[in-house]
C-alpha cells in the first residue's frame, strides 16, 4: 500500500508520523518473510487517535507490528500500511516493585534491567524476542510462566472508544497466548508488579531458560518460534516429530531438524512456500490424530 495522497502526508508529518516508504517485512520480522509496504512510525501516543482518524476517513487499511517474532507475512506489495511505535527514551522506570514499561520497549532488555534492580518473575521470557506490546498481545510465555500474572496495568488505545483508556491487571484476560484484548486494540504502555528476588537467584533462573532454549530450539535460524499452539492435553511438536515430519520442506520453508514445532526460513523461503507447508503438517497431524491444531504464528495474508 502506497500512500500518495498529499494530504495525508502532510498530517502524518503534523502528527509527528515518520513514513517509510516501501519497507520490507521480510526485513522487519524475525521469519525474513513478506512483501513491501509503508510503514508508519508513531513518536507520540497522543496522536493515536488522531493518525486513526485519518487513516480510516481516507480508507487506508492498517496493521500493527510489534518487533516482528511472531508474524508470517504475505509475499508482494501489501495492501494495508503498517503502524509500529517508535521507542521513546527512557522507556522503563522503576518505582518499587512496579515496572513502567513502554510497549515498544524490548522484551528482553525489560527482563535483564528488572533482573539488575533485583525485580524478578520474567526469567522464562528471557530469549523471547520482540517488544513488550506484543508479550502483552500475544500473552507471551514459556517454562511455566506468562507474562499477564505480572500486569497491573495497560495504557492501550481502544479502537471501539476510538480513544487511550487505562485498564487494570484485573480488567483483562490472560489466557494461554490468548488475551481478551480486542483485535484492533493497541497496546501503549505497562505497569508491571514484579517480585523482589537478589540478582544473583534471577541470573541463575536466565541461566537455565536460555540453557533450555539452546539445547531445543534453532536459535541461528529464521523463525518466529512455536507454529502451532498446544492443543489441550497434548504437545504439537510431539505430534510433529512422531510423525517424522522434522526436516520436510517446501521450498526453502522447513520444519526445524531441533524442534519439530518451529518452522525455518533455509533461504529465501516465500509465505506461499511457509503457509504451504503449515497446511500440510496440519492436515498431516489431524490424519493421524484426529487433532485439530491452532496457529500460534499470527499470519497476515491479504
Ligand atoms: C526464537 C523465538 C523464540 C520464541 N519463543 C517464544 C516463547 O518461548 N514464548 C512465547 O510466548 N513466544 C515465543 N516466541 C514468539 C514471539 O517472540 C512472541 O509472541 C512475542 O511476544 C511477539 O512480540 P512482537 O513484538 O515480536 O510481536 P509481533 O510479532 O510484531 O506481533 C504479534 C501480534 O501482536 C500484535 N502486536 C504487537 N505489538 C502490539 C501492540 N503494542 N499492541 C497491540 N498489538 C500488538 C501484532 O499486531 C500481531 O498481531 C518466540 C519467537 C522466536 C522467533
Amino acid at each position: 500500500m502506497r500512500i500518495e495522497d498529499a494530504k495525508i502526508v502532510a498530517e502524518l508529518a503534523e502528527l509527528g508520523v515518520e513514513l517509510r516508504r516501501g519497507s520490507s517485512l521480510a526485513d522487519l520480522t524475525s521469519l525474513g518473510i513478506g512483501g513491501t509496504t509503508d510503514l508508519l512510525r508513531i513518536t507520540k501516543h497522543e496522536s493515536i487517535p488522531s493518525l486513526l482518524s485519518l487513516l480510516d476517513s481516507h480508507g487506508v487499511p492498517h496493521r500493527f507490528l510489534g518487533g516482528g517474532s511472531n508474524l508470517l507475512v504475505g509475499d508482494g506489495e501489501l495492501p494495508w500500511a503498517v503502524l509500529q511505535l517508535a521507542q521513546p527514551n527512557p522507556d522503563l522506570v522503576l518505582e518499587g516493585n512496579i515496572a513502567h514499561v513502554d510497549a515498544a520497549a524490548d522484551l528482553g532488555r525489560t527482563v535483564t534491567y528488572c533482573a539488575k534492580h533485583d525485580l524478578g518473575g520474567m526469567e522464562g521470557l528471557i530469549g523471547v524476542p520482540g517488544t513488550v506490546g506484543g508479550a502483552l498481545r500475544m500473552n507471551a510465555g514459556a517454562y511455566g510462566m506468562q507474562i499477564g500474572s505480572y500486569v497491573r496495568e495497560v495504557k492501550l488505545y481502544r479502537a471501539a472508544a476510538r480513544r487511550i483508556e487505562i485498564l487494570r491487571g484485573e480488567q483483562i484476560s490472560f489466557e494461554y497466548r490468548h488475551t481478551s484484548f480486542a483485535p484492533d486494540d493497541m497496546m501503549l504502555a505497562v505497569k508491571l508488579e514484579l517480585p523482589s528476588k537478589p540478582y544473583k537467584e534471577i541470573l541463575q533462573g536466565i541461566r537455565i531458560c536460555n540453557e533450555k532454549r539452546r539445547s531445543s530450539q534453532p536459535l541461528g535460524q529464521k523463525s518466529a518460534g512455536c507454529i502451532f499452539k498446544n492443543p489441550p492435553g497434548a504437545s504439537a511438536g510431539r505430534m510433529i516429530d512422531e510423525l517424522g515430519l522434522k526436516g520436510l520442506s517446501r521450498g526453502d520453508a522447513r520444519v526445524s531438524d531441533r524442534h519439530a514445532n518451529f518452522f525455518v526460513n533455509a533461504g529465501k523461503a516465500s509465505a506461499k512456500d511457509m503457509l504451504g507447508l503449515i497446511a500440510d503438517v496440519r492436515d498431516r497431524v489431524f490424519s493421524a490424530f484426529n487433532i485439530e491444531m491452532e496457529h500460534e504464528v499470527v499470519i497476515w495474508n491479504a
